[in-house]
């Protein structure tokens, strides 16, 4: 199973062969980008080290060892995130029934779509008491397992007092205990967590792996799976997310938005604007920008890598963009950081309705006044 993971060759051969020789370390960090496969790789790990099938099948999937593993029930499987405060028991009870229904729901969530983004009511770190948990139950022996797995996702949200708490148990953890650590921010963890850890690095994942993952495991037509890859950037988790969230509609409303900048219609642009004011509408208009991204690298892609176009089937319309204003290699780049940064301003919670405007007249300055001047 461990094969399924895409992109990441390097590692699991390391992973793998530690499980072939039986020699698993005691505490690893898998460091890297958001949506590369850290947290399924240290599921898969995990699985593999108490899977019950021969040596070099594992995990297999199918035991009942690597079923309550992939449903998130073996009891020798400890899954630590960053929650609100759920004010766990030792034992890892939660006693508000509205924190005990958002957990079940996360992970519920986390078992069966493990790229969904899913978010608490309240803000989150990796707590405490969390780790209190940890701590309490490292001590006990395994359950039913060959040894007790915790997995402790963006391990970097925990604050100094849990990250010193923590690395009691990382000095000396029990021999039936593999921690497995991830985040994406490896220097913000304390330098003594990191020197107690085996580092395995994960790497931004191909444009053309993530495009044969979307097509294999969504219906997705080229051009679409072509789209989403070149927004997620390395992302399979984030080309998944676009491919469920109809992002079909944002790339027609990005289209809608081009075509006013071709005939100059302010009137439309504004209305355009207003439309995407409500924070509601926040992340359909980010994924527009990414679409003009990737309309902006497609004009560069038209003069230098026609092999690389993205929008395939409005090549007349990238045409017409590009005769506007051949300059792409003096334009291009400027115009690709100007949209991200306009990306970080809508996450920052800047007004979106301006934003739009910046972008309409900004496009308008390349493409339209240029031509008159
Ligand atoms: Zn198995």
């Amino acid at each position: 199973m461990f094969r399924a993971i895409k992109g990441q060759d390097k590692t699991i051969d390391i992973l793998s062969r530690a499980v072939r020789e039986d020699k698993v370390a005691q505490s690893y960090l898998f460091y890297g980008p958001d949506g590369v496969g850290k947290f399924t790789t240290a599921l898969y790990f995990g699985m593999a080290i108490n899977c019950v099938a021969s040596l070099e099948k594992r995990p297999c999937g199918v035991c009942a060892s690597c079923k309550k593993f992939l449903s998130f029930t073996h009891p020798d499987f400890i899954y630590i995130f960053p929650t609100p405060n759920l004010e766990m028991s030792l034992e890892g009870e939660i006693k508000s029934e509205k924190y005990l229904q958002e957990y079940k729901a996360f992970i519920a969530q986390k078992a069966e779509h493990p790229w969904k983004q899913f978010f608490f009511s309240s803000n989150t770190e990796i707590r405490i008491g969390t780790i209190r948990m940890l701590q309490h139950r490292i001590n006990l022996s395994p359950n039913e397992g060959n040894r007790k797995i915790y997995i402790i996702e963006n391990a970097d949200q925990m604050n100094v007092k849990t990250a010193n708490a923590f690395l009691k148990t990382l000095e000396e953890p029990p021999n039936d205990t593999v921690i497995i650590l991830t985040t994406t921010r490896p220097n913000a963890l304390l330098p003594t967590i990191l020197s107690r850890c085996q580092k395995l690095a994960f790497g931004a994942l191909p444009r053309n792996i993530i495009e044969e993952e979307l097509t294999a495991k969504r219906s997705l037509s080229v051009i679409e799976a072509k789209t989403y890859a070149r927004i997620a950037n390395g992302s399979l988790e984030k080309a998944l997310q676009l491919s469920d969230s109809g992002s079909t509609i944002a790339r027609k409303e990005a289209l809608r938005f081009l075509t006013m900048i071709l005939e100059k219609d302010d009137f439309a642009a504004i209305d355009f604007a207003t439309h995407y004011k409500s924070s509601k509408t926040q992340s359909q208009l980010i994924d527009i920008i990414a679409y003009l991204i990737v309309w902006v690298s497609d004009l560069s892609n038209l003069q230098n890598l026609p092999d690389d176009i993205v929008n395939l089937d409005c090549t007349d319309m990238l045409e017409s963009f590009y005769q506007r204003n051949p300059q792409v290699n003096d334009y291009g780049l400027k115009l690709l950081s100007f949209l991200e940064k306009m990306i970080k301003k809508i996450e920052g919670h800047v007004n979106p309705q301006l934003i739009v405007t910046e972008i309409y007249f900004r496009f308008c300055a390349v493409f339209v006044h240029h031509k008159e001047n």
